[in-house]
């Protein structure tokens, strides 16, 4: 029987470095870890013994248990579950599979103090054991495997694997505490941790074996219980324990659905944001039982994707016992289960954004999980309405977020449509010269910084029957809003605004012909206030930002839509250069000038100029000019 010698993954050293000269004050953590695992096991073998009991029959009662021998100065957490073979072993014990692990890592600083209150953030699992363990033994075999396997290390680079005899089903994990850590040997004190951390787990927990065992928790599900039993601790507890995580939990539906379908829920949304929320799968990580029996994690099909961040479990009772995870999808129950977990999660949350008292929550909620429950505007059309009553926007008007209904109410009298623009950051939107007429006659304008607002918006197309606008597209007329003061009539002619430049007119034909096809069209604008020029597509053509969004995903082909560069009548520039048009018609000083607006529009616009060498020369020719004529 040969012992063979591995190192482990250099993540792993690291991590075990941390761990191991870490001074962390909560190091009883390490059980909770330890126990999940061991859960996590009696669930798995338990799902592969509906297939195949044989896996089972020897030892059918799933259980966990804590002993402990003084004189050794050990501690084992001995599970029947689902044991690991030798690849298993040296996959799961030698490498980094949680992919919050491999987060905690990246954002280790070297900094003591700070990486250890990250260890209670993320949870490290199995390695937490050597916070306290001098090393560490585990001994597993796998269900249907006759082998055994022995996996030993202190925890310093390297581990060893050896065949191992008598192995029963399942792991054993057995560690000799370190000298300073000998409580971990008291009953009393294991039986509290067990207590504060892991009371939820479903199967029993003993302290000992023989007929003297007792068992240290409740043994049953925690979402069979009903809510007046459970404490916040409670379902914190569980939460950590079901999502492998380490904050609060923001929002927590449990719930029992009885009638054409019958299930419990209990969901709960992360205070913070999980780092794979993005990830291209779209997968969910909610875990599916069947009457008490875990099924899978993740199914497709059970909550939409743009829940994805929900966390914790539902149990069905109408779903036979004896479906696959493959078959899963074709089951006509789970789309019932969808709609209803859909339907419970959205009210709840619709409970909080209504709440006047929650408004900063909701913001904290929104500003994490909002660019992922904007797909649902597009693929729940089902739920379309309150979503749309979930939505929260930043805004040119004010600070934090506005709902939709509070956009609709301060409109202005006379403004029929829901005014936007896309971008990247709300700072430069905010800078957009776009939004200037919108701003002088106050008018809000709602700040779209997230790439999916470029998709829901032409679905949806309107809210309490007023359409979306974007501001850098099409025609845009604020005629018909009165200027903020009053003192404007209907008309557009507020006598306190400057006239519009005489010969404008003659400006806009000459801008035509020169600029002749890099420009869809040359017009006055009703958009601007400050600015001189801006850039916005035609209204049948594809957004600006959209377009560079696409370009930007190389998901864009076929030939740029052309631009309507829109010149402000009132802007002094514009003003002397209609001057010039109108006396002295063409000129190298005018196309040059033409040239300049239409660059200068693309720079506001964050367009690349296509030729920034001819830009310069333009631009220090006229300022060459400008200071010799000044001279
Ligand atoms: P996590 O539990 O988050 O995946 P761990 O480091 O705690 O991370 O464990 C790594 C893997 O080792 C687990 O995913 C599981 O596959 C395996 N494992 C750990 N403990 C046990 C156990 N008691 N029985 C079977 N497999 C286990």
């Amino acid at each position: 029987m040969t012992e063979e010698t591995l190192s482990f993954q250099a993540e792993v050293s690291r991590l075990l470095d941390i761990v191991t000269h870490s001074l962390y004050s909560e190091k009883e953590i390490f059980l909770r870890e330890l126990i999940s695992n061991a859960s996590d096991a009696c669930d798995r073998v338990r799902y592969a013994a509906l297939t195949e009991p044989a896996l089972t029959a020897d030892d059918p009662e799933l259980r966990i248990i804590i002993q402990v021998d003084k004189d050794a100065g050990t501690l084992s957490v001995i599970d029947n579950g689902v044991g690991m073979d030798r690849a298993d072993l040296v996959e799961n014990l030698g490498t980094i599979a949680r992919s919050g692990t491999t987060e905690f890592l990246s954002r280790v600083t070297g900094d003591g103090r700070n990486d250890l209150s990250m260890i209670g953030q993320f949870g490290v699992g199995f390695y937490a054991s050597f916070m306290v363990a001098d090393h560490v033994d585990v001994f597993t075999r796998k269900a249907g495997d006759a082998q055994g396997w022995h996996w030993r290390s202190s925890g310093h680079g390297n581990f060893t694997v050896a065949e191992a005899d008598d192995v029963p089903r399942g792991t054993r994990v057995t560690l000799t505490l370190k000298a300073d850590d000998k409580e971990y040997l008291e009953e009393s004190r294991i039986s509290h941790i067990i207590k504060t951390y892991s009371d939820h787990i479903a199967f029993p927990i003993r302290f000992g074996t023989g007929d003297d065992a007792k068992s240290l928790n409740l043994a049953s599900a925690v979402w069979t219980r009903p809510k007046s039993e459970l404490d916040a601790d409670a379902y914190k507890e569980f939460y950590h324990h079901v999502a492998h995580a380490f904050d609060e939990p923001w929002m927590t539906v449990h719930w029992r659905a009885e009638g054409m379908i019958e299930y419990t829920g209990l969901l709960f949304v992360p205070t913070s944001k999980p780092f794979d929320l993005f990830d291209p799968k779209r997968a969910h990580q909610v875990k599916l039982y069947v009457r008490r029996v875990f099924i899978t994690q993740g199914a497709e099909g059970l909550i939409p994707p743009y829940l994805r961040f929900l966390r914790g479990v539902v149990d069905s009772e109408d779903l036979p016992l004896n479906v696959s995870r493959e078959m899963l999808q074709n089951n006509p129950m789970l789309a019932k289960l969808r709609s209803g977990i859909t339907k419970r999660v959205l009210s709840d949350l619709l409970k909080k954004a209504e709440d006047a008292e929650a408004r900063e929550p909701y913001a904290a909620f929104w500003n994490n999980f909002g660019a992922v429950v904007k797909e649902g505007l597009y693929e729940d059309f089902e739920n379309r309405d309150t979503l749309l009553k979930l939505v929260r926007f930043r805004s040119s008007r004010v600070d934090g977020l506005v709902s939709l209904a509070e956009y609709v109410e301060r409109a202005k009298d006379g403004q029929d449509e829901i005014y936007f623009i896309t971008g990247d950051d709300v700072t430069s939107l905010a800078r957009s010269p776009q939004l200037e007429g919108f701003r002088a006659k106050d008018v809000e304008v709602l700040l779209l910084t997230d790439p999916v607002d470029e998709f829901w918006i032409p679905l949806v197309q309107t809210y309490a029957e007023k359409p979306f606008k974007s501001v850098t597209r099409g025609d845009i007329s604020l005629d018909k809003i009165a200027k903020p003061g009053g003192t404007g009539d209907a008309d557009g002619t507020e006598p306190d605004a400057a006239a519009p430049a005489a010969g404008v007119d003659n400006l806009v034909a000459l801008l035509k012909v020169t600029l002749k096809d890099a420009v869809k069209d040359v017009r006055t604008s009703d958009r601007l206030t400050d600015s001189a020029v801006c850039l916005v597509a035609a209204e049948g053509d594809m957004d600006m930002h959209l377009e560079r969004l696409l370009r930007q995903h190389q998901q864009f082909s076929g030939t740029e839509a052309k631009r309507i560069l829109e010149i402000n009548p009132r802007h002094a520039l514009v003003r002397t250069l209609s001057g010039l048009a109108g006396e002295s018609g063409a000129s190298e000083v005018l196309d040059d000038a033409a040239w300049l607006l239409l660059d200068q529009a693309r720079i506001l616009e964050g367009e690349p100029l296509p030729d920034p060498v001819a830009f310069t020369r333009r631009l220090s020719g006229l300022v060459e000019r400008g200071l010799t004529a000044g001279a």
